[in-house]
């Protein structure tokens, strides 16, 4: 049975038998060398999807070994334009497998079937079309420059892939994260190996169908399941035949494999933890304001970078909108990821749903007000072992509790009452933080101007999570290093080299 029958057998059903996650390396799948292998569950039910093939240095060196190979074979010498040609049919590829996609999808994260299907999986074919257009239009610089004899030189620049590329993406959009970077790396004429989640084997492993169908050569896009520390993430990393580390996930997480990435001096970008701010004037469009903070805190169940965990509200509008908030929380309805009516999905898995558990009781112990949720939603038989918990809101925390400086990445949300401007924007700046704010407010010059003093990287006035994949995205602070987006994403999966010619 091929890869696409077993998922398309076992992803959406609710008991389907056990799948095979193998890993992908120079174009075939592969079971894991050492015999290892670890589960994948559905977190909706906990029920078994599969077994997934754990990686090990022997898997990663195979891996590397063929992505450097590649490089020196046909991809490595196809034009800006035959790139930009694959990688828009890549993107079609995912669009014609789409059901696939967004059952494995499914079936990986527990989210209801109509986010996968309207947001997540067209947004993860989306990255290579954006990307087959941002390498054809860019262009370098060139300056004339004076010399003694008066005859003077030129100087122009041209850019060259950065060689073999190791990304690091985690579980709380697979497909769209990992492919925001394998996208740009490959239209650049990288090759990668992908280390994917260990919660989230599906879509990268599907992927590799899809590059094969589409004709990108063997070798180019590989991928190696596993662990992080004392796993495939960390030989990855580790490995001298990795040029660059791209990598997605916890600030702690970035810190190991910016020390990993030491040695040899390879560069790295990184796009990291959160602890976001949403900011409501009092002069706000209230309506406008509850729709997006809802999608800010609770859509993905709380799991987006960008989702917003600290809302802070000028004092006349505070008690209305907490009550507004409220109201529409607990209008959420937990369910299976199939079912229409589902507009509220699980956490990852069983572990973090402790992690999560651990600080709504954090929350209590110091003194918080629990305006909705705080605990496990009753849920019925069969999804009761999922990793379910309620939308919760919180309000009359102090300022030093953990909750608030804490990355939760859960389905809750402090609700502050500010008094002035500067007050707002201290509150904001509070943290390690500085991955994205929104700012809400019917006052133009007061958004401009807030905006500019919150010291993150992504600033949403009267919106959230509205996105133009042409800009520049990345954290201040503890949040992240470098950016990507557009031609921000050729600064890391290029090297600039510059020729200066003598006239
Ligand atoms: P994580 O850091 O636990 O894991 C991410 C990936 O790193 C996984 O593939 C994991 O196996 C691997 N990994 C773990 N330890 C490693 C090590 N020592 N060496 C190499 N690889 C290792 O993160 P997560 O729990 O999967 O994802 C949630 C986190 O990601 C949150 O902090 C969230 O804010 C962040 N995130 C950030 C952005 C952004 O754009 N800034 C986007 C999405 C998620």
């Amino acid at each position: 049975m091929t890869d696409t029958e077993l998922a398309q057998r076992d992803a959406p059903t609710r008991q389907g038998p056990a799948t095979s996650f193998r890993h992908f390396i120079d174009g075939a799948y592969v079971e894991s060398i050492s015999g290892r292998t670890f589960e994948n569950r559905r977190p909706f039910d906990n029920g078994l999807i599969g077994h997934v093939a754990e990686g090990g240095r022997e898997e990663i060196d195979a891996a590397v070994n063929a992505a450097r190979a590649a490089l020196d074979g046909p991809w490595g010498k196809l034009t800006v334009d035959d790139r930009s040609d694959l990688m828009r049919a890549v993107a079609d590829g995912i669009t014609a497998r789409f059901d696939d996609f967004v059952a494995a999808e499914m079936a990986d994260t527990g989210q209801p079937k109509s986010m996968m299907a309207h947001a997540f999986i067209p947004r993860g074919a989306a990255n290579f079309k954006v990307f087959a257009d941002v390498v054809k239009n860019v262009a370098t610089e060139s300056f004339q420059s004076p010399t003694p004899d008066g005859t003077g030189a030129i100087n122009y620049s041209i850019r060259k892939p950065k060689g073999v590329i190791g990304v690091i993406s985690p579980w709380n959009s697979p497909l769209l994260l990992m492919t925001w970077k394998v996208a740009p790396a490959l239209a650049c004429g990288n090759s990668v190996i992908v280390k994917p989640s260990e919660e989230t084997p599906g879509t990268a492993t599907l992927l590799g169908e899809v590059m094969n169908a589409v004709g990108v050569p063997k070798g180019v896009y590989n991928v190696v399941h596993g662990f992080g520390p004392d796993s495939a993430g960390a030989f990855l990393t580790e490995h001298p035949g990795v040029d660059a580390i791209t990598f997605t996930g916890e600030t702690r997480t970035g810190t190991a494999i910016m020390k990993a990435a030491a040695e040899g001096l390879r560069d790295v970008s990184f796009e990291l933890g959160g602890k976001n701010s949403a900011i409501v004037f009092a002069d706000a469009d209230l309506d406008a304001a509850i729709e997006g903070i809802m999608r800010s805190v609770f859509l993905n169940c709380g799991q987006v970078c960008l989702g917003t965990e600290r809302v802070l509200v000028e004092r006349p509008l505070f008690d209305r909108f907490v009550a507004t908030l409220k109201a529409k929380a607990e209008t959420l309805r937990p369910g299976h990821p199939e079912d229409k009516a589902t507009s509220f999905g699980p956490l990852i898995s069983r572990e973090h749903q402790k992690k999560v558990l651990s600080y709504y009781e954090r929350a209590r112990r110091d003194g918080a007000t629990i305006v909705t949720g705080g605990g496990v939603p009753d849920m019925p038989a069969e999804m009761a072992a999922g990793a379910w918990v309620e939308p919760t809101i919180w309000t009359g925390l102090p300022d030093d509790s953990v909750v608030i400086h804490e990355e939760i990445f859960g389905p809750c949300c402090h609700i502050r009452p500010f008094d002035t401007e500067a007050e707002a924007v201290a509150i904001a700046n509070n943290t390690q933080y500085g991955l994205a704010t929104t700012i809400w407010t019917r006052d133009l010059s007061r958004a401009h101007r807030v905006a500019a003093n919150v010291d993150v990287g992504i600033t949403w006035v009267n919106s959230w999570f509205l996105r133009d994949l042409r800009t520049p995205f990345g954290g201040s602070k503890q949040s992240g290093i470098g950016r990507e987006g557009g031609v921000h994403s050729l600064e890391f999966y290029t090297e600039l080299r510059n020729i200066c010619v003598k006239l």
